[in-house]
């Protein structure tokens, strides 16, 4: 795959980037190996006040930063800058919380015989992220920020189709003063991550992508034995019942259908309604997915920008036409534009059945599903019909079902009567395909630590009898 910037609008090449060499690769490895020791040498004081200087750099640059992402992936400004200001946020939480994460965790010394007993959280080395060009500052400041701050340093091999954000990336940790080599980004095509993985100076991997990408990775990671942690697909279900504010939820699910031009992982995909209420939704949301204006991500007036690449434009459009092949039918939209750039219409399809793609795949484009059932029992059932588990939404106002759906929904996340989103504060990941391990959180940052016992006592003899050794 070629490094390159290649505008979406326009489908022009804008600058282009030779893959580093393994000699190449091999110096960041060791700059990475060596910014470590000096890291974890650190005090955390120190590292937050490196982490906020990232924020402040980061929203001082917002604009100048989001005008970037827009031009390599699309999405429209609005987003781009709204995704910078997260960023920042997301640094100062863990500049600010890091010490109570990361804090010893007394344990009941009396019970195993100790005069202390305790655990601490050690960074662990090198972390390489591979990361998609969807988010293409926040998925990396989601595992760099709580990764840095616990003392490790990260090896970003970022999207191919994103190489300037990732070499602002980079620029920014560097003026921000973390040590050199502390953030780097590798400027390498997907199949130097087994050479990247493979060496034992990196000690873990993190990957936000496809399927397919984390079966590789995974296979690498079992082989040479290291902890992964993998942010997969997903084709989040969106359940309406008929206590729910109808029209509320056709507004909310717009948005999280079209968010980021369709392109998230935890967009709702699949539209689960109560058949008292399938109407009125149906028409409600049918008629704003058609009224959204798709353009130019630059222009304030945009809702919908265009798919970051043709082959994923056609990939949407091909899922579209499969359903429709089949006997699905279209609301709105559904028609691949002509002319230049990769834009796709809000499309709402109807009557899906199980041979279709769409009931099975995810589709990464403004494209929805809309599926009727008529109990409770019905929508749980499809809505965890699938091979994915990353989020999942639900539309009631009655307490019981709440509680309900919160159980019943598999997935790494349940948001009733709400846009499913991430939080510095809250875990993020999925469960099934989606993947496993936990970014943002508490939970997020000790993923790449060392989870230490420590025992103390007064240099006793063991007891003998009853003493048990794994
Ligand atoms: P992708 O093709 O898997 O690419 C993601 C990253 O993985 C890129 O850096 C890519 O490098 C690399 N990669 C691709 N194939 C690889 C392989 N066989 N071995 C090692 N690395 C490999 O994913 P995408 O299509 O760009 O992104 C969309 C997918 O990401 C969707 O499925 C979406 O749901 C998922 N996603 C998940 C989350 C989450 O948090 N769970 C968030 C966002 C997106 P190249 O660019 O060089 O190919």
């Amino acid at each position: 795959m070629t490094i390159a910037t290649t505008n979406p609008v326009t489908g022009q090449v804008l600058k282009t980037y030779e893959a580093m060499s393994d000699e190449q690769l091999d110096d960041a490895i060791e700059r990475t190996d060596l910014a470590y020791r000096q890291l974890c040498g650190t005090t955390l004081e120190q590292r937050g006040w490196w982490m906020n200087t990232v924020a402040d750099l980061l929203e001082a640059e917002r604009d100048e930063i989001a005008r970037l992402m827009t031009t390599e992936m699309g999405k429209t400004l609005a987003a781009a800058k709204a995704e910078v200001t997260k960023c920042a946020a997301a640094c100062r939480f863990y500049a600010e919380r890091a010490a109570e994460f990361l804090a010893d965790e007394p344990a009941d010394a009396r019970a195993v015989s100790a005069t202390r007993a305790f655990v601490r959280y050690q960074p662990i080395g090198p972390v390489l992220a591979v990361m998609p060009w969807n988010f293409p500052l926040w998925q990396v400041m989601r595992f760099a920020a709580p990764a840095l701050m616990a003392g490790n340093t990260g090896l970003l091999k970022h999207a191919s189709s994103v190489p300037q954000t990732a070499l602002l990336l980079e620029d920014v940790f560097r003026r921000a003063g973390f040590p050199e080599g502390a953030f780097t980004t590798l400027l390498v095509g997907a199949d130097a991550v087994d050479r990247i993985l493979s060496d034992t100076r990196v000690r873990a991997a993190t990957l936000t992508g496809s399927e397919a990408a984390g079966r590789s990775i995974a296979q690498i990671a079992g082989r040479e034995l290291k902890k992964t942690v993998l942010e997969l697909g997903g084709s989040d279900p969106f359940v309406v019942m008929p206590s729910a504010d109808v029209e509320l939820a056709a507004e909310v699910a717009t948005t999280a259908r079209c968010q980021n031009n369709g392109q998230s992982c935890i967009a709702a995909k699949r539209f689960i309604v109560h058949t008292d209420v399938y109407d009125v939704f149906a028409e409600a949301f049918a008629h704003r997915m058609s009224a959204l204006r798709v353009g130019d991500p630059m222009d304030d007036d945009t809702d919908v920008g265009p798919l970051a690449s043709e082959g994923g434009r056609d990939e949407v459009d091909a899922q579209v036409r499969d359903a429709v092949d089949k006997g699905a039918s279209v609301l709105c939209g559904g028609e691949k534009p002509g002319g230049a750039g990769w834009f796709y219409p809000p499309t709402v399809v109807a009557d899906l059945n199980p041979g279709m793609r769409m009931w099975a795949e995810e589709v990464f484009g403004p494209v929805a599903g809309l599926y009727r059932v008529s109990s409770y029992d019905d929508a749980i059932e499809l809505a965890n019909g699938t091979a994915f588990g990353l989020g999942s939404n639900a539309w009631t106002r009655d307490p019981q079902e709440q509680e309900r759906f919160a159980t019943d929904l598999e997935a790494g996340a349940v948001f009733i009567n709400g846009i499913t989103t991430s939080y510095p504060q809250l875990p993020f990941g999925g469960v099934k395909k989606s993947g496993y391990g936990r970014e943002l959180s508490a939970q997020g940052m000790r993923e790449f630590c060392n989870v230490k016992t420590v025992w103390m006592g007064v240099g006793t003899a063991p007891a003998g009898a009853g003493v048990h050794s794994e």
